[in-house]
Parts: structure tokens; C-alpha cells; sequence
């Protein structure tokens, strides 16, 4: 997503809203969805060189839970606040600043970064997901199955924490 900072010679304050797709690719994130659509408002405000940029990120990402495997809808919201700057010899090195070299700003990858953390640990449809039957299957938050010995061996669950780290309690 760009802004146009033309408006901005004599304006000091513009507002945004728009849609991005965000890539969800690379993030080891258990997902049939390879990007997710975000909304994304708030505004550019003009100080001097500077340029601050605070916004709203919504959005919902479907995300497959670590215990059933069932795709699940997670709520996203993060907030936006950066600078960017359209003179470079006023930014140091220890300036949490971006420079702006055009006549637009770049929100693209400070979006997709508060989409990120913004992202959970651990998916789970449920905090007291139940999970699937390890003998059949079924998943247990749908229908009980008759299964005996149901509950997870408890070295298999060391097992899967070693293959699936992320998925630790
Ligand atoms: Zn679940
Ligand atoms: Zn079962």
C-alpha cells in the first residue's frame, strides 16, 4: 500500500484507508491460505522532513489448530506507528526512521510486519481444544469416539514436541 505525500506540501495531515494482501508464505504457519487480505486506515502526518505514520490493521487469517487440524478464523488487530524521513542527512544510524526517496510512502512492509507479530505461537481453535483421537482420528471437540487409551501417550507427546517445536505448551 502507498501513500501519496504530494497532498502533503499544504496539507499537514492526510488520511488513509485501503486493502493489502499480506504474504503468509515462510512463516511456518499452519495455514491452507498462502497471503490473507488486511484493512488498513489511519494517517500521515507532515513534521518538518518527517513524515509519522499511525494506522489500524484488521483482519482475519484462517489458520489450521495444532490439536484437530480444523481451519479456524483468527482476529487480527495491530497498530501502525512509524516514521519516515524525505531528508537523509538529518536521519542517524540509531533513528528508527525510513527514508522516503519518492514522492509516495511504502506502508507495504511495516504492514506486513505488525501482521506478523501480530501473529500467534501457537493455533489453536480453542484454548480447550481437545484435539483428534490418536487411535482413530475423530475429532474429539466434534463427537467422543469409543477408543480405548484416547489420551495422548505421554512419550508420543515428547515425540511430536521434537518434530513440531512450536506446538510445545
Ligand atoms: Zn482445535
Ligand atoms: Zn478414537
Amino acid at each position: 500500500m502507498k501513500i501519496d505525500i504530494h497532498e502533503l506540501t499544504n496539507k499537514s495531515e492526510v488520511y488513509f484507508a485501503g486493502e493489502q494482501a499480506v504474504s503468509l508464505q515462510g512463516l511456518n504457519l499452519s495455514s491452507h491460505t498462502d497471503s490473507s487480505l488486511v484493512s488498513v486506515q489511519g494517517t500521515v502526518t507532515k513534521k518538518g522532513n518527517r513524515y509519522l505514520v499511525r494506522g489500524n490493521i484488521a483482519s482475519v487469517i484462517k489458520l489450521l489448530c495444532d490439536r484437530c487440524t480444523k481451519e479456524f478464523e483468527y482476529p487480527i488487530h495491530a497498530e501502525l506507528c512509524k516514521e519516515f524521513s524525505a531528508d537523509f542527512t538529518q536521519v542517524d544510524e540509531e533513528d528508527d526512521v525510513i527514508h522516503v526517496t519518492t514522492s509516495s510512502i511504502d506502508l507495504s512492509d511495516i504492514i506486513a510486519e505488525a501482521v506478523y507479530l501480530s501473529l500467534p505461537m501457537k493455533s489453536l481453535c480453542d484454548e480447550d481444544c481437545k484435539g483428534m483421537c490418536n487411535v482413530c482420528g475423530n475429532n474429539l471437540n466434534e463427537k467422543k469416539c469409543s477408543c480405548e487409551n484416547a489420551d495422548i501417550d505421554p512419550r508420543l507427546e515428547n515425540l511430536k514436541n521434537i518434530f513440531h517445536p512450536q506446538s510445545e505448551e
